[in-house]
């Protein structure tokens, strides 16, 4: 479906585009492109286009900030 979600990077503050997919997976850690840090979801400040209560269900209006 084309859906990605927006992760910010806690390190170096850069949003990068990862599968929604992928962030509903149990103990996952996204990877940041730009600085090569790994970290948990959780410590992202800022998480657009997924929510965790939409995980599984599609992410059709969880596309605010
Ligand atoms: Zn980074």
């Amino acid at each position: 479906m084309g859906i990605c979600a927006y992760v910010r990077c806690p390190r170096c503050r850069q949003d990068f585009v990862v599968s929604p997919s992928l962030l509903s997976v149990e103990g996952i850690k996204a990877h940041c492109p730009f600085c090569d840090a790994s970290f948990p979801p959780e410590e992202s400040p800022r998480i657009v286009g997924w929510k965790k209560e939409t995980a599984g269900l599609g992410v059709a209006g969880a596309l605010r900030d």
